[in-house]
């Protein structure tokens, strides 16, 4: 039942200087950080991540948005292990618009913009983490900012507790 997930600080979270902070909130849930580094993608690589299927939800202005905003732009890079780690972490990170995610999300707790807000000012919604959404999209999003030389395995204490 052991997943990985990939999560990505935003622009937003690494220059609001709060990662640790987020990074913090998945690591007292006792899932293990086994893979994180600090990039400026380029924008093929976020052209890779971001695919026709976010144009295809949102509207071609959100993918190109994506685009534009998010490479040459600090991104903190994650691979998150843990028991049922896909769904878990969708769960603390809360839904798109940091305005309807509840209080105890991630977005509800360090944002409050909404689509309609990021549309009038033509930027991409600023809210805090991408997780990828179930366990297709996790293996492809890992490959795409990770080497698996780069995820590195080990035993937390709750990995011992538990087997
Ligand atoms: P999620 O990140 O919640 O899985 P999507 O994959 O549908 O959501 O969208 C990718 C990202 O696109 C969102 O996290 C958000 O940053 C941005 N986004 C979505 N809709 C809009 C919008 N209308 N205007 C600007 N940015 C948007």
């Amino acid at each position: 039942m052991n997943e990985h997930t990939l999560v990505l600080l935003k622009p937003d979270t690494v220059k609001r200087q709060i990662s640790g902070e987020i990074i913090g909130r998945f690591e007292k849930a006792g899932l293990k950080v086994v893979a994180l580094k600090l990039v400026v993608p380029t924008k093929k690589i976020i052209d890779t991540h971001y695919g026709p299927d976010v144009a295809e939800r949102n509207g071609p202005h959100v993918r190109d948005k994506l685009i534009n905003d998010f490479s040459g732009q600090p991104i903190i890079a994650m691979v998150i292990s843990g028991v049922h780690a896909i769904e878990v972490v969708r769960k603390m990170v809360g839904g798109t618009e940091p305005k309807d995610a509840p209080p105890g999300t991630i977005r509800g707790d360090y944002g409050h913009y909404s689509r309609a807000f990021a549309d009038s000012i033509n930027v991409a919604l600023a809210n805090m983490c991408h997780a990828s959404g179930d366990k297709e999209e996790a293996e492809k999003e890992i490959k795409i900012w990770f080497t698996p030389k780069e995820i590195i395995e080990y035993k937390t204490l709750h990995d011992m507790y538990h087997g």
